[in-house]
């Protein structure tokens, strides 16, 4: 069972934005910028490529959503979406509320915020998805 498998299952606690049938959000505990969120399928796939086109056409309407309420929510430019699946394998999308290309730079400190700051954070993109 991948980590993500045992965040939805509710064994690992996460800062939860969304849920559906078929797939998941939560914020990156790491992250980029304020806001930064993963989106999963519930089935567990290491490579997003490897997932049918119906669950691959699901997740993305589903990051669509969430991405609208980030933008809501975030004085952003653009929210930026990125799939990389080099450290967790199960398939996720990141998306991240831009302010330039350069908070889309992977190598780049991860932020540090209190479970206060997450919890908010969570709670305003939940409310904008309303
Ligand atoms: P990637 O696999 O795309 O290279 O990176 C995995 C991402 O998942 C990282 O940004 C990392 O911070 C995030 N991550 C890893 N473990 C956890 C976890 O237990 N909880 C949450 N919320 N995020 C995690």
């Amino acid at each position: 069972m991948t980590i993500f498998s045992r965040i939805i299952a509710g064994e690992i606690p996460c800062y939860k934005i969304a849920e559906t049938e078929n797939c998941f959000a939560f914020l990156d505990i790491n992250p980029l910028v304020k806001g930064h969120v993963l989106c999963i399928p519930k089935r567990e796939v290491d490579y997003l490529f490897d997932l049918t086109d119906q669950e691959l056409c699901d997740l993305q309407l589903f990051a669509k959503k969430i991405a609208t309420a980030q933008k809501k929510v975030f004085n952003c430019i653009k929210v930026g979406e990125a799939v990389l699946g080099l450290e967790v394998p199960h398939a996720h999308i990141h998306l991240i509320p831009m302010q330039s290309e350069k908070d889309m730079l992977f190598s780049n400190p991860k932020l540090k915020l209190t479970p206060e700051e997450f919890e908010k954070i969570a709670a305003d993109i939940r409310a904008a998805l309303s």
